[in-house]
Formats: structure tokens, sequence, C-alpha cells
């Protein structure tokens, strides 16, 4: 259970914007990663404080937060979400029923607002008001077929998977088209429809003045004949499924690429067009090898004798190994660039390049040998070697 977000950061639900900024930045400091390298409570901590503040710093989100409160801070926050939510009750509230939900009931769901309960995310930008309202209404029938949503699912990749590329098979729990109907809703011979009588229309309203206008009839779509609703999808046509897809990453993603696999989103209602699926990727550090875009960078350990005197060292790279000239002389921290040997550039164009840092290796254990040639070596240097610092 979340904490609310005036107590992640001490102050009161009456606070100014001020107070809640300095109350920000005063915690943001303290557990700050930085200050607390490797604390998993206080990168935890300071988490919470950067959600609660998005959240209280923003009037519009801070009003909707008040007003939505438990709920919000228990599922994370989603301000869009929570803002249809209120124009549907209040619209609810005034007897009217703008979205276009049919005959069922509206249980609506406040996890289905409160963001990301489920392993997916809303993906794709906006959410689709048919999406919220469509199937909120469970054993009704929606006026007719609805696109799908996108989903968007998380994988986790390796380092080196991200680089090179892999293909993965996933599961993912996903509103489906229904086997029984084949997504229309319907099952059986079609005779009158008993909505509309046969008329294809159906009064509609009533709200406050009263006011009826005439529609489309939801179940026959207009054409006066419908089948039997389907059992199984109570006549929406779509049913929760679980997926087994083979997806294919491309070399060069990153934590945050979006992979889309068109049509493989939910099934929309009555035979629309399903979404889009967003595999987002994760991928996981590397001991060794830090990237920053599509360069790499890598640390490359060498022999006294290398340093000093040059030479050619094998050196492995994720396209395979390659030579790499060590110049004569050269001094630890010394920065080489393999020009195109980092990660594959994701959109096309030039791959990235690895930087090589020099790393002077001594023997940890010197035999005697060694250490008559070290004391020979000290006496090589022309100068103090600490000759340019100056403190
Ligand atoms: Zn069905
Ligand atoms: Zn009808």
């Amino acid at each position: 259970m979340a904490d609310d977000y005036y107590q992640i950061l001490g102050v009161s639900r009456t606070a100014s914007a001020d107070e809640i900024k300095k109350a920000f930045r005063k915690l943001a400091r303290k557990y700050h990663p930085d200050v607390n390298p490797g604390d998993k409570a206080a990168e935890e901590k300071f988490k919470q404080l950067n959600s609660a503040f998005e959240v209280l710093s923003d009037e519009r989100k801070r009003k909707l937060y008040d007003e939505f409160g438990d709920e919000a801070a228990q599922f994370g926050f989603d301000e869009k979400k929570a803002e249809q939510y209120r124009a549907y009750k209040a619209a609810q509230a005034a007897g009217g029923r703008p979205f276009g939900g049919g005959g069922g009931g509206a249980d609506f769901d406040l996890g289905d607002i409160f963001g990301d309960i489920f392993s997916r995310a809303g993906g794709g930008g906006g959410v689709d008001v048919d999406e919220l309202f469509g199937r909120a209404g469970r054993g009704g029938r929606t006026a007719g077929p609805t696109p799908g949503e996108d989903i968007t699912a998380r994988l986790t990749l390796s380092f080196n998977e991200a680089l090179t590329g892999t293909e993965r098979s996933i599961s993912l729990q996903r509103p489906g088209r229904c086997q029984r109907c084949q997504g229309s809703g319907q099952v059986g011979t079609p005779t009158t429809c008993a909505t509309c009588g046969g008329t294809g229309k159906v009064r509609r309203g009533g709200g406050i003045l009263g006011m009826a206008s005439s529609g489309t009839c939801p179940t026959c779509r207009g054409t006066g004949r419908a089948a039997p609703p389907c059992p199984s999808c109570q006549g929406t046509g779509v049913l929760e499924e679980t997926a087994r897809l083979t997806v294919k990453i491309p070399a060069g993603v990153q934590t945050g690429s979006k992979v889309r696999l068109a049509g493989q989103g939910a099934a929309g209602t009555l035979g629309g067009p399903p979404g889009d699926l967003y595999i987002e990727t994760i991928v996981q550090e590397h001991p060794l090898v830090r990237r920053e875009g599509d360069d790499l960078y890598m640390d490359l350990p060498v022999t006294v004798t290398e340093a000093m005197l040059g030479a050619e060292v094998r050196v492995p790279t994720f396209q395979g190994e390659v030579t790499v000239k060590v110049p004569e002389g050269s001094q630890s921290g010394r920065r080489m660039r393999l020009k195109g040997r980092g990660s594959p550039a994701l959109k096309g164009g030039p791959p990235g390049d690895l930087y090589l840092t020099l790393q002077v290796k001594v023997p940890e254990q010197p035999t005697h040998e060694a250490r008559q040639a070290a004391e020979t070596l000290a006496r090589a240097y022309q100068a103090d070697v600490r000759s340019t610092l100056l403190l």
C-alpha cells in the first residue's frame, strides 16, 4: 500500500506550492542516489518523492489527486483517466449516457482508471474513451465496432542480446477475438431483432430535459435482424486470452526502445480492428562494458611492458576479436577509439564506436627479478612523476 503523496513529502494537504517545492528539495537532497549509493531503501524513497512531487507540483494534477486520493495513491496516478472518469460520473449524474455504452450497468472499475495494475500499460498515447467505457458495461452491447487498444508489454534483455538482436517467445494476457462467435458477438441464426423490433432504430436518452433521440440499434446495428448474443463473450466479440507470440527484437535496442507488432494489441469489439502491441525493452547492465547511446566504453588492461614498449593486443568485441595497436609510451587512462565497433544503430545509419581506456596492470606478486627490473625502471623517469601536481 503506497503512502499518501502529502505524507511522503511531509506537508499538510493545504500546503502552498512553495512549501511543496521546498519540502521536495530538502528530502530529494537527503535521499538522492548519489548521496546514498547502493542504499535500496533510499532509492525507493527517492522514487516516491519524485512521484509525489510530479503530481503535487502540478495544480491540475493535484486537484485530481485530491479528488481521488486513496485509490490514486494505491495504483499510481493517471490524470488523464481520472479526468475521464470524473467527466463520466458527471454525465451519469445528469442522467445522460454520453459515451455510447449500451444497456449494461456501469460497473466502472477504479483499478482501470488508476494505471498499471495489470502487466500492461496503456501504450501509444491517448486513452480512447470507448476503450474505457465500451467494455465497462459487462453483459451489454456497444453501439458498434470499436478499435482495440494498444498494449505495451515490457521485456528484459541481457546487454549482449540488445546488441545482437534476438528472438523471444512471450506470452501475454490480452483481450482477444472470441473464437466462438468469431468476434461478431452473435451466434446462431439471425431472427427479427428483439431490441428494436426489426426497425433498426432505437430511442435513446431521456436525460433531465426528457429529450429523446433516435439512433441505430446497437444489437442489430441497423439491420433489423440479429442472432442471439454469444454466451462466451456476452455479445462483445471479445474474450480475455493468453497469447503466445514470437517477438523479433532488432539489434541495437536500449532500455525504453519500443518494438511495434501491428495488430497484436487488444481485439476490437464487434469485429473492430485490433490495436498494436508495443514491446518496451529493458536492457540489463554489463559488468565490464558501459553503453552511451550507440557507443560502448570498456577498460583495456595492458602490462607495464605493453604500455611502455607498445604492443599489438587481441581485444574481444561484440563483432568478434580485433587486434589493437597500443602505442609506445602509453599511459594508464589513455583512450582509444575503435570506429564502428559499438552498438548497431537501431534506425539504420552507422554503428557506434567502442572506446577503450588503457589500464596498466603491474604484477601483484612480483618476483625477485621483477623487483630488480622495477628498480631499474624507476631510474628511467626523467622527472618526478608528481611534479605537475599543484596542491
Ligand atoms: Zn463470442
Ligand atoms: Zn435491432
